[in-house]
């Protein structure tokens, strides 16, 4: 399990509304990418869903059940970020268990699931290094793994390629896929690029300046952009 849906929602910071009144439905197991250019609310809205950012007015249910007053550990959301967010001092198998250890899980459980997660992201050399003894995307992967240990509902993706070269951010982008094959779990992935949102989306939300322009297919996005802004964005390499 592990559905969305988003209604009305608004949030501002002071005067300035950032997200102007969101609407949105994801199904368990769909992979939503969210677009839009720099500034738009991407990451505000990935912040309201996680918790970790009140919305002004409008709900946010989590398999149906109204999470306003549910606190982001509590959420069953595992939220990955551009810049890792690994704590410098832990190894990388205390990374991903800290979270399972704060929560209570007993150490056998943390175990298999840091087993399991590591041999699916090839993180099983690095274990018991620190990550600055890794390469960006060897942090990354990490990251993902401590996600993954959580086994959420919800995986949240805040542009976590944008840090790597173009080479690397290639094969993270198909591990990111072959993970949502393999776990049949609800992901939501934010980037600014369209490659990345053509490629890895089963349903594509453009946005801008804190409103919904469309939500559609790949396809239907490419074939029937709803404005000149959608157009341009999918249209338009950057
Ligand atoms: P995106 O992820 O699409 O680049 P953000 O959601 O980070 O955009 O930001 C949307 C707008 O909200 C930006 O104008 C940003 O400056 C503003 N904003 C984001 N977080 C805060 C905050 N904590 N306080 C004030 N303004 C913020
Ligand atoms: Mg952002």
């Amino acid at each position: 399990m592990g559905s969305l849906k988003i209604e009305n929602v608004k949030k501002a910071f002071g005067q300035v509304e950032v997200l102007k009144g969101i609407d949105l439905e994801v199904t368990d197991g769909e992979f939503v990418v969210f677009v839009g250019p720099s500034g738009c609310g991407k990451s505000t809205l990935l912040r309201v869903i996680a918790g970790l950012e009140d919305s002004t007015s409008g709900r946010v249910l989590i398999d149906g059940a109204d999470v306003s007053i549910t606190p982001p550990a509590k959420r069953g959301i595992a939220m990955v970020f551009q810049t890792y967010a690994l704590y410098p001092h832990l190894t990388v198998k205390n990374n991903m268990a800290l979270g399972l250890k704060q929560a209570g899980t007993p150490t056998a459980e943390i175990e298999r699931r840091i087993k399991v997660a590591s041999a699916m992201l090839s993180l099983e050399p690095y274990l018991q290094r620190r990550p600055a003894e890794l390469s960006g995307g060897q942090r990354q992967r990490v990251a993902i793994g401590r996600a993954v240990v959580r086994e959420p509902k919800l995986f949240l993706f805040d542009e976590p390629l944008s840090n790597l070269d173009a080479a690397l951010r290639v094969n993270t982008r198909l591990e990111i896929a072959q993970l949502h094959r393999r776990l049949k779990a609800t992901m939501i992935y934010v980037t600014h690029d369209q490659v990345e949102a053509m490629t890895l989306a089963d349903k594509i939300v453009v946005l801008n300046a804190g409103r919904i322009e469309q939500i559609g297919s790949p396809m239907e996005l490419y074939n029937s952009p709803a404005n000149e802004f959608v157009a341009g964005f999918i249209g338009s390499p950057k």
